[in-house]
């Protein structure tokens, strides 16, 4: 049943993370196609149509998110995006483009295969009865809005549970946040960060063991928020 095997694409103009990539991508039984440009990645996307595609920013004749862009043009199919560290801006800029996810340059073969599989996990959804979350010391059911903490009954604001909800969505994945704030507070509050921060604090303080030290609601430094369950 080797058709079975999840496809990948790597679109990726550096020899050495190419290699890297495909060694630890094949290691795990994905199998992998390789596209060293822009324009060949755009057309090994429609000829291959892989399950995922993994998208280098910093490609020699296309930018990474124009690839981006063309991808998502036809196809949902997730994208992961690979970037040089401390590039904020293009990592918004490549999410906002249609982008699931990033990986930071450098990254370790873990974080790469837990953002791989994130990425084509479905996420959580209420209509298909996969509604509850289970966090260390916490319970969210999205559809029935209760939430327990250590087996008891607390109570989530309407704002807190679309948050959740937002986030669980895509979960494991980073939501930037003018994703977050459209969806929850509507597109005139885009810009309105602070409003996260309050709220995510809120989250935290509610559902997470050691809200300083946060496992489910994780931070993405200037860029935005992940929801993170343990397999
Ligand atoms: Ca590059």
């Amino acid at each position: 049943m080797a058709e079975a095997r999840p496809a990948i694409l790597i679109v990726e103009d550096e020899p050495e993370i190419r290699h890297f990539l495909r060694a630890s991508l094949t290691a795990e039984g994905y199998r992998v196609v390789e596209s060293a440009t822009g324009r060949r990645g755009t057309i090994d996307a429609t000829t291959h149509k892989p399950d995922l595609a993994i998208v280098d920013l910093g490609l020699p004749d296309l930018d990474g998110i124009e690839v981006i862009r063309r991808i998502r043009e036809w196809s949902p199919m997730p994208i992961l995006v690979v970037s040089a560290r401390g590039h904020e801006r293009s990592k918004i800029e490549a999410l906002d483009a249609g982008a699931d996810d990033y990986v930071t340059k450098p990254f370790g073969v873990g974080e790469l295969l837990a953002r791989v599989r994130a990425a084509l996990r479905h996420a959580v959804r209420p209509s298909e009865g996969n509604s509850v979350l289970r966090l260390e010391h916490a319970t969210v059911d999205l559809e029935r809005r209760r939430a327990t903490r250590d087996g008891a009954d607390i109570r989530l604001t309407p704002i807190e549970f679309r948050l959740v909800a937002c986030l669980a969505k895509h979960l494991g994945r980073v939501v930037t946040h003018r994703q977050l704030l459209t969806e929850v507070w509507g597109p005139t509050h885009a810009k309105d960060t602070h409003y996260l921060r309050i709220y995510m604090k809120q989250l935290r303080d509610k559902l997470e063991a050691d809200p300083v030290q946060p496992r489910h609601f994780q931070t993405e430094t200037g860029v935005g928020y992940r929801l993170v369950v343990e397999e």
